[in-house]
């Protein structure tokens, strides 16, 4: 028996480090500087930033989901998930421990299909957190389906020519390169007809024509860039993986940022599920505590059981990543984990803001701004939809249809089969009547 609940003594030592760190050092980080966490740092904002790397560095914490042959402790899926609850609770969290999505998932394709000078020249600087990346696959025609992606790439002698429009590429305007997802032989499948390009962003003709924000950011400020590319040239060694391996490259990077999603979104709704029981025990209303009444009881009941539901899910699916080195393997649960996450984040956000009365929909505490994060969960990295028909198919592979008319769970048929099966007997207790 090896159902093991428990964080060894020498880890959680770890997490308790990182905990105090992140609630001391930086989530004072997200209140002077709430929208810079992808922005080059400038030298006033390094001399901050540096040494607090450099602490998480000494504490062997640094880019925890690599593994050592990348400069991490290849502390696997299930110890990164614990500590991503805890960077979850803060927008600067990830940056500073060198782990913020996209850039992981660009880094592990990178590590995992890119050539020598591929991984000198781009990911040496993404694990070094002295540069930001941007995964360019969404266009402004299509998204769930990249089957009808149009973005081509054209082969000129030595050089790919790649013309068409990307739309929700986060983070463009701060990034060194792009990974982008383009057509390159119409003729086959999408499935083989695609490839990824390592595109440096001031390549001429890389136009962001502008920046999308969400909810409440004003028109033009906003980090997801609409970007047109217009005849740019890349060399042949640009490819990254081999032609029409797009799709496979996809998966292999959409597995991991999924998952890594959902550990950080733990901690987001822990956050919100904190602020909730503070306030239930803080506020007085019709002659006693918020917490004495029992609809906010029931806030409070729901919330814990569907944290610590999600929780052991998130928390099951990275042990299995760990088990298996396989994310086809567990694509049915991750997929599984992605589909729960945006009504966790809506739940527990949305009670949290009905205790907290007017205060609680204000620009004075963080759910609000949280509550977008929600439905942004539902769409970023394929929507909702789609991880339940993956989850579904996933599952009726293990099924086989009723070999008749009626179920297998049919009682007549079953009876008649039971009596069958003991027919000496019962026939003996009926002659015995
Ligand atoms: C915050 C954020 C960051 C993002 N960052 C990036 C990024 O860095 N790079 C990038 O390339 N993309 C990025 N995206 C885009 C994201 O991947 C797409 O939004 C997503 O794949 C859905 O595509 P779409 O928005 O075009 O929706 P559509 O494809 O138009 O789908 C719209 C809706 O149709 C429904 N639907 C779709 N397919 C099915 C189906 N098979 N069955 C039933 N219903 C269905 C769903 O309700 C879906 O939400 C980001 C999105 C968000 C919100």
């Amino acid at each position: 028996m090896a159902w093991d609940f428990e964080t060894e003594p020498e880890f959680q030592e770890k997490l308790d480090w990182a905990d105090r760190f992140v609630r001391e050092e930086i989530e004072p980080l997200d209140l002077v500087f709430p929208d810079l966490q992808f922005t080059p740092p400038s030298p006033e904002l390094r001399k901050i930033l540096d040494p607090l790397k450099q602490q998480v560095r000494d504490q062997d914490l640094w880019a925890p989901h690599l593994g050592p042959e990348l400069g991490g402790k290849g502390y696997g899926q299930l110890k990164l998930s614990l500590l991503n609850e805890i960077l979850g609770r803060s927008l600067w969290a990830s940056v500073v421990f060198g782990t913020q999505a996209p850039d992981t998932g660009n880094a592990e394709i990178i590590a995992h299909y890119g050539t020598q000078e591929q991984k000198a020249r781009y990911l040496q600087p993404l694990l070094d957190g002295e540069c930001f990346s941007c995964y360019s696959m969404t266009e402004p025609h299509a998204g769930a389906d990249p089957t009808l992606f149009k973005t081509q790439g054209v082969r000129d002698g030595d050089e790919w020519v790649i013309n068409g429009w990307k739309f929700f590429s986060s983070n463009a305007k701060t990034a060194s390169f792009l990974i982008v997802m383009v057509v390159t032989n119409p003729e086959v499948s999408a499935y083989q007809g695609m490839s990824m390009f390592l595109v440096p962003t001031d390549t001429p003709g890389v136009n962001i024509v502008r920046n999308v924000g969400l909810g409440t950011e004003p028109l033009g400020e906003g980090s997801h860039a609409l970007i047109h590319y217009d005849n740019v040239r890349v060399p042949l060694d640009a490819l990254l993986g081999g032609e029409g391996q797009a799709f496979a490259i996809a998966q292999t990077r959409l597995g991991g940022g999924r998952i890594h999603h959902a550990m950080r979104t733990i901690g987001m709704a822990q956050r919100a599920f904190d602020m909730m029981c503070e306030r239930a025990l803080s506020r007085e209303v019709s002659g006693g505590l918020l917490a004495e009444k029992q609809f906010v009881q029931g806030y409070i009941a729901d919330s814990y059981a569907e944290i610590r539901q999600f929780r052991l899910l998130v928390l099951n699916t990275a042990w299995a990543i760990d088990r298996y080195q396989d994310y086809r393997r567990v694509r049915k649960d991750i997929a599984a984990v992605k589909i729960l996450m945006p009504g966790l984040i809506t739940n527990v956000v949305t009670r949290a803001i009905q205790v907290h009365g007017a205060l609680g929909v204000s620009n004075e505490l963080p759910l609000a701004g949280m509550l977008l994060s929600g439905p942004v969960m539902g769409l970023a990295d394929g929507p909702t939809e789609v991880h339940k028909v993956t989850v579904a198919r996933q599952v009726l592979r293990d099924y086989r249809p009723s070999d008749d008319l009626w179920p297998t769970a049919h009682r007549p048929k079953l009876l008649a089969a039971a009596r069958e099966k003991y027919a000496d007997v019962l026939e003996h207790e009926v002659g015995n009547l």
